[in-house]
Protein backbone atom coordinates (compact mmCIF):
# COMPACT_ATOMS: atom_id res chain seq x y z
CA UNK A 1 0.00 0.00 0.00
CA UNK A 2 1.11 3.46 -0.65
CA UNK A 3 1.54 5.55 2.25
CA UNK A 4 -1.24 8.59 2.23
CA UNK A 5 0.19 11.88 2.34
CA UNK A 6 -1.81 14.60 4.06
CA UNK A 7 -0.79 18.04 4.33
CA UNK A 8 -2.75 20.09 7.16
CA UNK A 9 -2.63 23.84 7.15
CA UNK A 10 -3.41 24.85 10.83
CA UNK A 11 -3.06 25.60 14.38
CA UNK A 12 -1.22 24.78 17.20
CA UNK A 13 -1.81 25.63 20.84
CA UNK A 14 -0.66 24.74 24.33
CA UNK A 15 -3.71 23.78 26.85
CA UNK A 16 -3.28 24.57 30.07
CA UNK A 17 -5.72 23.18 32.36
CA UNK A 18 -6.30 24.33 35.70
CA UNK A 19 -8.84 22.67 37.99
CA UNK A 20 -10.23 23.91 41.19
CA UNK A 21 -13.41 23.62 43.58
CA UNK A 22 -15.15 26.13 41.96
CA UNK A 23 -14.16 28.93 39.30
CA UNK A 24 -12.90 32.56 40.81
CA UNK A 25 -14.66 35.62 41.37
CA UNK A 26 -13.00 38.61 40.10
CA UNK A 27 -10.09 39.94 41.68
CA UNK A 28 -10.06 36.58 43.46
CA UNK A 29 -6.71 33.92 43.92
CA UNK A 30 -8.38 30.48 44.11
CA UNK A 31 -6.26 27.38 45.52
CA UNK A 32 -6.19 24.54 42.51
CA UNK A 33 -5.77 21.27 43.17
CA UNK A 34 -5.03 20.03 39.77
CA UNK A 35 -2.66 20.92 36.51
CA UNK A 36 -2.42 19.65 33.08
CA UNK A 37 -0.96 20.88 30.09
CA UNK A 38 -1.95 19.27 26.53
CA UNK A 39 -0.73 19.92 22.74
CA UNK A 40 -3.88 20.79 21.19
CA UNK A 41 -4.89 23.65 18.29
CA UNK A 42 -6.93 21.92 15.80
CA UNK A 43 -4.45 21.85 13.12
CA UNK A 44 -1.94 19.81 14.88
CA UNK A 45 -4.58 17.27 16.05
CA UNK A 46 -5.85 16.58 13.13
CA UNK A 47 -2.22 15.91 11.82
CA UNK A 48 -1.52 13.80 15.14
CA UNK A 49 -4.52 11.55 14.35
CA UNK A 50 -3.78 11.06 10.20
CA UNK A 51 -0.16 11.08 11.19
CA UNK A 52 -1.12 8.05 14.06
CA UNK A 53 -3.27 6.01 11.75
CA UNK A 54 0.15 5.82 9.24
CA UNK A 55 -0.27 8.82 7.09
CA UNK A 56 2.74 10.61 5.73
CA UNK A 57 1.78 13.86 7.32
CA UNK A 58 3.43 17.97 6.73
CA UNK A 59 1.73 20.49 8.89
CA UNK A 60 1.82 24.20 7.74
CA UNK A 61 1.82 26.28 10.90
CA UNK A 62 3.27 29.00 13.03
CA UNK A 63 4.80 29.03 16.56
CA UNK A 64 6.07 31.95 19.34
CA UNK A 65 10.29 30.93 19.90
CA UNK A 66 9.16 30.06 23.71
CA UNK A 67 9.16 27.07 25.29
CA UNK A 68 5.61 25.88 24.24
CA UNK A 69 6.76 26.45 20.58
CA UNK A 70 10.09 24.43 21.30
CA UNK A 71 7.98 21.36 23.25
CA UNK A 72 4.85 22.09 20.27
CA UNK A 73 7.84 21.27 17.87
CA UNK A 74 8.84 17.72 19.50
CA UNK A 75 5.40 17.17 20.52
CA UNK A 76 4.98 16.83 16.45
CA UNK A 77 8.34 15.04 15.35
CA UNK A 78 7.87 12.21 17.78
CA UNK A 79 4.56 11.92 16.41
CA UNK A 80 6.43 11.25 13.04
CA UNK A 81 5.08 14.75 11.26
CA UNK A 82 7.14 16.85 8.69
CA UNK A 83 7.38 19.91 10.45
CA UNK A 84 9.62 21.91 7.73
CA UNK A 85 7.01 24.28 6.85
CA UNK A 86 6.60 25.32 10.43
CA UNK A 87 7.50 28.38 11.05
CA UNK A 88 9.25 30.04 14.20
CA UNK A 89 8.41 33.74 14.86
CA UNK A 90 9.66 36.38 17.43
CA UNK A 91 6.24 38.52 16.85
CA UNK A 92 4.11 36.95 18.58
CA UNK A 93 4.03 33.93 20.93
CA UNK A 94 2.64 30.22 20.69
CA UNK A 95 -0.73 29.94 21.11
CA UNK A 96 -2.23 28.95 24.36
CA UNK A 97 -5.94 28.45 25.81
CA UNK A 98 -5.47 29.13 29.50
CA UNK A 99 -8.60 26.78 31.00
CA UNK A 100 -10.07 26.79 34.55
CA UNK A 101 -12.46 24.10 35.05
CA UNK A 102 -14.39 23.67 37.95
CA UNK A 103 -14.44 19.96 39.29
CA UNK A 104 -17.48 19.80 41.47
CA UNK A 105 -19.81 21.04 38.06
CA UNK A 106 -17.34 20.40 35.53
CA UNK A 107 -17.76 24.03 33.94
CA UNK A 108 -15.50 25.44 32.47
CA UNK A 109 -14.06 28.86 31.42
CA UNK A 110 -11.46 29.47 28.73
CA UNK A 111 -9.18 31.96 26.87
CA UNK A 112 -7.75 31.18 23.74
CA UNK A 113 -4.87 33.50 22.92
CA UNK A 114 -3.73 32.11 19.14
CA UNK A 115 -0.66 34.61 18.81
CA UNK A 116 1.37 33.10 16.27
CA UNK A 117 -1.52 31.25 14.43
CA UNK A 118 -2.90 34.47 13.67
CA UNK A 119 0.53 35.35 11.56
CA UNK A 120 0.02 32.19 9.54
CA UNK A 121 -0.17 33.91 6.07
CA UNK A 122 -0.37 33.26 2.69
CA UNK A 123 3.34 33.54 1.69
CA UNK A 124 3.67 30.87 4.72
CA UNK A 125 1.16 28.79 2.50
CA UNK A 126 3.43 29.29 -1.08
CA UNK A 127 6.74 28.27 0.84
CA UNK A 128 5.00 25.06 1.38
CA UNK A 129 4.01 25.21 -2.28
CA UNK A 130 5.71 21.54 -3.10
CA UNK A 131 3.89 19.72 0.48
CA UNK A 132 0.81 20.46 -0.79
CA UNK A 133 0.69 19.78 -4.23
CA UNK A 134 2.04 16.68 -3.23
CA UNK A 135 -0.69 15.84 -0.67
CA UNK A 136 -2.97 13.57 -1.64
CA UNK A 137 -5.69 15.51 0.62
CA UNK A 138 -5.20 19.05 2.29
CA UNK A 139 -7.10 19.78 5.07
CA UNK A 140 -8.02 23.16 6.51
CA UNK A 141 -9.58 25.01 9.59
CA UNK A 142 -10.84 28.38 10.83
CA UNK A 143 -8.31 28.99 13.78
CA UNK A 144 -5.71 30.46 10.97
CA UNK A 145 -6.63 33.80 9.05
CA UNK A 146 -9.33 32.91 6.49
CA UNK A 147 -7.16 34.27 3.59
CA UNK A 148 -4.50 31.83 4.61
CA UNK A 149 -6.71 29.06 4.44
CA UNK A 150 -7.79 30.38 0.82
CA UNK A 151 -4.57 30.58 -0.73
CA UNK A 152 -4.05 27.14 0.62
CA UNK A 153 -7.18 25.64 -0.70
CA UNK A 154 -6.92 27.27 -4.35
CA UNK A 155 -3.16 25.96 -4.54
CA UNK A 156 -4.58 22.61 -3.99
CA UNK A 157 -7.66 22.39 -6.23
CA UNK A 158 -5.78 24.18 -8.73
CA UNK A 159 -3.13 21.15 -8.54
CA UNK A 160 -6.68 18.43 -8.35
CA UNK A 161 -5.60 17.65 -5.02
CA UNK A 162 -9.16 16.75 -2.34
CA UNK A 163 -9.94 19.46 0.24
CA UNK A 164 -11.19 19.23 3.38
CA UNK A 165 -12.70 22.46 5.07
CA UNK A 166 -13.20 22.21 8.68
CA UNK A 167 -14.73 25.41 9.15
CA UNK A 168 -14.17 25.33 13.06
CA UNK A 169 -14.53 27.76 15.04
CA UNK A 170 -17.27 29.24 12.72
CA UNK A 171 -18.16 32.84 12.85
CA UNK A 172 -21.59 33.93 10.95
CA UNK A 173 -19.77 34.60 7.43
CA UNK A 174 -17.84 32.78 5.20
CA UNK A 175 -17.16 33.92 1.66
CA UNK A 176 -18.46 31.98 -0.62
CA UNK A 177 -15.24 30.74 -2.23
CA UNK A 178 -14.24 28.67 1.08
CA UNK A 179 -16.98 26.82 0.02
CA UNK A 180 -16.75 26.30 -3.85
CA UNK A 181 -13.09 25.15 -2.51
CA UNK A 182 -14.27 22.69 -0.53
CA UNK A 183 -14.43 19.15 -1.80
CA UNK A 184 -15.78 18.03 1.26
CA UNK A 185 -17.07 20.87 3.85
CA UNK A 186 -17.18 19.45 7.14
CA UNK A 187 -18.44 21.01 10.08
CA UNK A 188 -20.23 20.06 13.60
CA UNK A 189 -24.01 20.67 14.71
CA UNK A 190 -23.06 24.18 16.61
CA UNK A 191 -21.21 25.32 13.49
CA UNK A 192 -23.47 24.33 11.01
CA UNK A 193 -26.63 26.47 13.44
CA UNK A 194 -23.86 29.32 13.17
CA UNK A 195 -22.94 29.34 9.60
CA UNK A 196 -27.05 28.61 8.02
CA UNK A 197 -28.60 30.06 11.11
CA UNK A 198 -30.58 27.18 10.86
CA UNK A 199 -31.19 24.63 14.07
CA UNK A 200 -29.72 21.06 13.78
CA UNK A 201 -31.60 19.15 16.18
CA UNK A 202 -32.79 15.98 14.38
CA UNK A 203 -31.62 14.51 11.10
CA UNK A 204 -34.23 15.83 8.50
CA UNK A 205 -33.11 19.35 9.86
CA UNK A 206 -29.20 17.86 9.71
CA UNK A 207 -29.68 17.53 6.04
CA UNK A 208 -32.05 20.88 5.53
CA UNK A 209 -28.82 22.63 6.76
CA UNK A 210 -26.50 20.67 4.83
CA UNK A 211 -28.26 21.44 1.15
CA UNK A 212 -28.06 25.11 2.08
CA UNK A 213 -23.72 25.13 2.30
CA UNK A 214 -24.37 22.59 -0.79
CA UNK A 215 -26.26 25.52 -2.04
CA UNK A 216 -22.75 28.01 -1.05
CA UNK A 217 -21.01 26.01 -3.63
CA UNK A 218 -19.51 23.07 -1.65
CA UNK A 219 -19.48 19.97 -3.24
CA UNK A 220 -20.05 17.66 -0.82
CA UNK A 221 -21.04 18.38 3.01
CA UNK A 222 -20.17 15.73 6.17
CA UNK A 223 -21.91 16.97 9.19
CA UNK A 224 -20.64 15.71 12.51
CA UNK A 225 -23.36 15.13 15.05
CA UNK A 226 -21.82 13.92 18.05
CA UNK A 227 -23.06 10.79 19.35
CA UNK A 228 -25.18 10.61 16.72
CA UNK A 229 -22.50 9.82 14.27
CA UNK A 230 -22.50 11.90 10.95
CA UNK A 231 -24.50 12.57 7.73
CA UNK A 232 -23.07 12.67 4.42
CA UNK A 233 -25.11 15.13 2.04
CA UNK A 234 -24.09 15.79 -1.74
CA UNK A 235 -26.56 16.78 -4.68
CA UNK A 236 -27.55 13.10 -5.23
CA UNK A 237 -26.75 11.48 -2.10
CA UNK A 238 -27.21 11.21 1.87
CA UNK A 239 -26.27 8.60 3.66
CA UNK A 240 -26.32 8.48 7.83
CA UNK A 241 -23.81 6.95 9.43
CA UNK A 242 -24.71 6.39 12.99
CA UNK A 243 -21.80 6.52 15.53
CA UNK A 244 -21.11 3.22 17.75
CA UNK A 245 -23.01 3.10 21.18
CA UNK A 246 -19.83 4.05 23.50
CA UNK A 247 -19.75 5.65 27.20
CA UNK A 248 -17.89 9.22 26.90
CA UNK A 249 -15.75 10.39 29.12
CA UNK A 250 -14.47 13.01 27.52
CA UNK A 251 -15.58 14.15 23.79
CA UNK A 252 -12.82 17.17 23.66
CA UNK A 253 -11.05 16.46 20.38
CA UNK A 254 -13.67 14.12 18.99
CA UNK A 255 -13.94 16.53 15.49
CA UNK A 256 -10.42 16.37 15.34
CA UNK A 257 -10.02 12.53 15.78
CA UNK A 258 -12.91 12.27 13.05
CA UNK A 259 -11.29 14.79 10.28
CA UNK A 260 -7.82 13.15 10.61
CA UNK A 261 -9.47 10.04 10.75
CA UNK A 262 -11.81 10.98 7.52
CA UNK A 263 -8.62 12.72 5.71
CA UNK A 264 -5.95 9.61 6.14
CA UNK A 265 -9.24 7.02 4.93
CA UNK A 266 -9.56 9.30 2.08
CA UNK A 267 -6.05 9.66 0.74
CA UNK A 268 -6.04 5.87 0.79
CA UNK A 269 -8.87 5.90 -2.08
CA UNK A 270 -12.04 4.77 0.48
CA UNK A 271 -15.08 5.93 -0.56
CA UNK A 272 -16.81 8.76 1.35
CA UNK A 273 -19.05 6.52 3.22
CA UNK A 274 -16.35 3.80 4.19
CA UNK A 275 -14.06 6.93 5.49
CA UNK A 276 -16.97 8.08 7.13
CA UNK A 277 -17.80 4.59 8.89
CA UNK A 278 -13.87 4.25 9.99
CA UNK A 279 -13.59 7.78 11.41
CA UNK A 280 -16.82 7.63 13.98
CA UNK A 281 -15.20 4.38 15.33
CA UNK A 282 -11.81 6.21 15.26
CA UNK A 283 -13.57 9.21 17.31
CA UNK A 284 -15.67 6.89 19.46
CA UNK A 285 -12.50 5.28 20.61
CA UNK A 286 -11.14 8.33 21.11
CA UNK A 287 -14.25 9.41 23.55
CA UNK A 288 -13.78 6.75 25.78
CA UNK A 289 -10.63 8.50 27.08
CA UNK A 290 -9.65 11.93 28.47
CA UNK A 291 -7.46 14.32 27.00
CA UNK A 292 -7.23 15.46 23.58
CA UNK A 293 -4.08 13.84 21.29
CA UNK A 294 -3.88 11.64 24.63
CA UNK A 295 -7.16 10.04 23.96
CA UNK A 296 -6.15 9.46 20.03
CA UNK A 297 -5.10 5.51 19.37
CA UNK A 298 -2.05 4.87 16.73
CA UNK A 299 -2.64 2.22 14.08
CA UNK A 300 -1.01 -0.27 16.28
CA UNK A 301 -3.67 -0.40 18.93
CA UNK A 302 -6.85 -0.91 16.39
CA UNK A 303 -8.06 -3.80 15.60
CA UNK A 304 -6.92 -4.84 11.87
CA UNK A 305 -10.04 -4.63 10.23
CA UNK A 306 -10.30 -1.17 11.00
CA UNK A 307 -7.04 -0.25 8.82
CA UNK A 308 -7.77 -2.75 6.38
CA UNK A 309 -8.51 -2.32 2.81
CA UNK A 310 -12.04 -0.64 1.60
CA UNK A 311 -14.02 -4.25 1.35
CA UNK A 312 -11.31 -6.33 2.41
P1 LIG B 1 -18.67 16.14 17.21
O1 LIG B 1 -17.58 17.10 16.88
O2 LIG B 1 -19.20 16.26 18.62
O3 LIG B 1 -19.77 16.12 16.20
O4 LIG B 1 -17.99 14.69 17.19
C1 LIG B 1 -17.21 14.24 16.10
C2 LIG B 1 -17.37 12.76 15.94
O5 LIG B 1 -16.93 12.11 17.13
C3 LIG B 1 -18.80 12.28 15.70
O6 LIG B 1 -19.13 12.35 14.33
C4 LIG B 1 -18.71 10.84 16.20
O7 LIG B 1 -18.11 10.02 15.21
C5 LIG B 1 -17.73 10.95 17.37
N1 LIG B 1 -18.41 11.14 18.66
C6 LIG B 1 -18.57 12.31 19.34
N2 LIG B 1 -19.25 12.11 20.49
C7 LIG B 1 -19.52 10.79 20.55
C8 LIG B 1 -20.19 9.93 21.49
N3 LIG B 1 -20.75 10.42 22.62
N4 LIG B 1 -20.27 8.61 21.21
C9 LIG B 1 -19.73 8.10 20.08
N5 LIG B 1 -19.08 8.85 19.16
C10 LIG B 1 -18.97 10.17 19.39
Amino acid sequence: MAVPKICVIGACNMDLISYAPRLPKLGETLPGTRFQMGFGGKGANQAVMAARLGAQVSLVAKLGQDLFGENTLANLRANGIDTRFIQVTDESFTGVAPIWVDESTGNNAIIVALGANELLSPQDVAAAQEVIEAADVLVCQWECPLETNLAALRLASQAGIRTIFNPAPAREHLPDEAYRLSDIFCPNESETETLTGLPVSTLEQAETAARVLLGRGAARVILTLGERGSLLVTPDQVHHEPAPAVKAVDTTGAGDAFVGSLAYFIARGFSLTAAMARANQIAAISVQSPGTQSSFPSAADLPPELLAAEGG
